[in-house]
């Protein structure tokens, strides 16, 4: 017997007849003795008429009155469930946020949860019912006292019940769904996708835009932050799904629940050293080449970035571990005696980093920590980030100067700060499930000082705007006067914005100016075993490669490699790059 939280979707409950189903299934796991509680969202597209019901009396509806309507969406699914059970004999109550008191911020239509209370859940499981929550939906406790309806943001049920099951303990938390569970990639762009039955809430929050379609990010950093047991799986069948995992395991903390700091945690790996190759011909196969030879002369690369360049010619920088140096330079000579180019290295690198599921979608935390390290007068020489990690590359004599600082700036404590850490993840894939966003477009900022708080500036400029950056390249190559490019990606619905968010900096850069990549599509390939397998991201160039498409951009992370490319060419290498490593062969998991 266990205490669980299952949660049920909209489509899962979207007429009459589903929320029969869906009775009979908690009847089931009810009377094989299970104390349930039960999460549901509002029925099918409950949530989107209503809003667009508000719409045709309004362009700009207060906040507090959407909160107010929205809500009602799930009070209308939690009823009908409660009744559908106990017409089949299972006594359900059901409760709104505001009765079992889900306390939240007072930020209406995005609120956080701070606390659960848990006395009328328990007394009621006690008394042998089911109960049945509203998800989406909480109560906040206004300057004045008076409570308030929030919601917590679309999608927000998955998280009121990973909230529900940290806040009660319960033994697992069961996301029912109309999919199997989270796919090695998008089903309707690989028909070959195959069910993960296991991974880490790390590698999920990396598939971002793979995984949200799934399950809320806020509900996977909630599981990942507590340490609960986390499984998605179909309504319909009996099929095992996909399980969730972590390593940490905190205390909920006296700042809320979900109020839990967006940084988790610094590491500083030291002993590092930088190779940079520019001027190599942008044509396909070059990385791929490049990194095949690394591989197969045993370095094991960590990270990598490409940046896009006027004319004909490319530029990659990676980093090796100190010792592996020599080695990867005298490979990369080969190569370029073959295509020409120039290469350059520095010795004696760090790579800082600050990591937290709380990094997504908060664009200010980058810009902070570029900016922390600028202002202790120390110059980025590569920036990589990714959905959970922002990493900096660094001289490495002020590799602990700058970790201080960091510290401080995220108030970090002591066991939350790591120098040359150990990785966790053995025995994993090196890739285990692949995304492909088409939703981003690449800007570059042309020649831009390269002095110790550019960077900073631009993501500042950028999160004030609340506009938030994906993959953050700086170029290789310097210009005339010594000025870089800074690139990255952003949502194709920020571009507009993004204009007049730069506005007043390129003004203090005379020499800077925007341009406009093409069109693009981003593959990024997730794998806890990616940082202790060599040459993984040769293979992922070399499949690519072998359609004889281009890389535009490449920027990796601890376990994640991007590739952007042509918006044409996304789907084609997404198929290619999940076939060549086997994701598409139910054997291989
Ligand atoms: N009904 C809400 C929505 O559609 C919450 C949810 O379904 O998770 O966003
Ligand atoms: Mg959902």
């Amino acid at each position: 017997m266990a205490t669980l939280v299952q949660k049920f979707g909209g489509t899962s409950v979207g007429n009459i007849e589903l929320i029969q189903l869906v009775a009979k299934r908690i009847a089931k796991s009810r009377n094989e003795g299970n104390d349930l509680v039960i999460v549901v969202s509002a029925m099918g597209n409950t949530t989107n008429e209503l809003t667009n019901l508000a719409k045709l009396i309004s362009n700009n509806p207060p906040q507090r009155e959407m909160d107010m309507l929205l809500s009602t969406g799930e009070q209308v699914s939690i009823a009908l469930l409660s009744i559908a059970l106990n017409e089949l004999g299972i006594s359900a109550k059901s409760m709104t946020g505001s009765q079992v008191g889900i306390v939240t911020e007072s930020s209406h239509g995005k609120a956080r949860i701070l606390e659960i209370k848990t006395e009328r859940i328990k007394y009621l499981l006690n008394a042998g019912q089911v109960v049945v929550i509203a998800g989406f939906q909480g109560t906040s406790l206004s300057s004045g006292g008076t409570a308030e309806i929030t919601t917590l943001g679309r999608g927000g049920s998955d998280t009121s019940a990973v909230a529900l099951a940290t806040a009660i303990n319960a033994d697992a938390c069961e996301i029912y769904t109309d999919v199997p569970g989270v796919l090695t990639t998008d089903p309707r762009m690989v028909p070959e996708a195959q069910l993960i039955p296991q991974i880490s809430c790390d590698e999920m929050l990396e598939l971002a835009s793979l995984g949200a379609a799934v399950l809320h990010p806020r509900a996977v950093e909630i599981a990942r932050n507590y340490g609960v047991k986390l499984i998605v799986r179909s309504s319909w069948d009996e099929g095992k799904g996909t399980t969730l995992t972590s390593h940490t395991q905190s205390k909920i903390s006296k700042n809320g629940l979900e109020l839990n700091k967006s940084v988790n945690g610094a590491e500083l790996v030291e002993m590092q050293a930088v190779v940079g190759l520019s001027h190599i011909p942008d044509k396909p196969g070059i990385a791929a080449d490049l990194f095949e030879a690394l591989a197969n002369g045993g370095v094991n690369v960590d990270l990598i970035i490409q940046a896009t360049h006027e004319g004909k010619s490319n530029d990659i920088t990676f980093t090796v571990s100190q010792k592996d140096l020599d080695t990867a330079k005298a490979l990369c000579k080969q190569l370029l005696q073959k295509q020409g180019g120039e290469l350059t290295s520095q010795n004696q690198m760090a790579k800082l980093s600050i990591r937290g599921a709380g990094i997504m979608g908060r664009p200010g935390i980058a810009a902070q920590l570029f900016e922390t390290v600028s202002k202790v007068g120390i110059n980025l020489r590569l920036i990589a980030t990714s959905e959970v990690k922002v990493s900096c590359v660094i001289d490495s004599k002020m590799g602990q100067k700058a970790l201080r600082a960091i510290s401080d700036a995220f108030e970090l404590q002591e066991k939350q700060i790591e120098i040359n850490p150990q990785n966790y993840y053995q025995d994993e894939p090196e890739v285990r499930g692949i995304a492909l966003d088409l939703e981003q477009t690449q800007v570059s900022v042309i020649n831009v000082p390269d002095i110790p708080g550019t960077a900073a500036k631009i993501c500042k400029a950028l999160a004030d705007a609340r506009i938030s950056l994906d993959t953050i390249v700086q170029s290789e190559r310097k210009h005339d006067n010594g000025g870089r490019n800074i690139s990255f990606t952003l949502n194709k619905n920020d571009r507009k914005n993004a204009d007049q968010a730069l506005e007043p900096i390129l003004k203090d850069w005379p020499n800077a100016f925007l341009k406009d990549g093409n069109a693009i599509a981003r593959i990024s390939a997730v794998g806890a075993g990616m940082p202790e397998t060599l040459g993984t991201a040769a293979k992922i160039f070399r499949a690519i490669a072998n359609e004889g498409i281009n890389i535009e951009m490449i920027a990796t992370s601890e376990i994640r490699t991007s590739c952007i490319v042509a918006e044409k060419d996304g789907e084609t290498a997404l198929k290619v790059v999940h076939k060549f490593f086997g994701l598409d062969n139910k054997l291989s998991h």
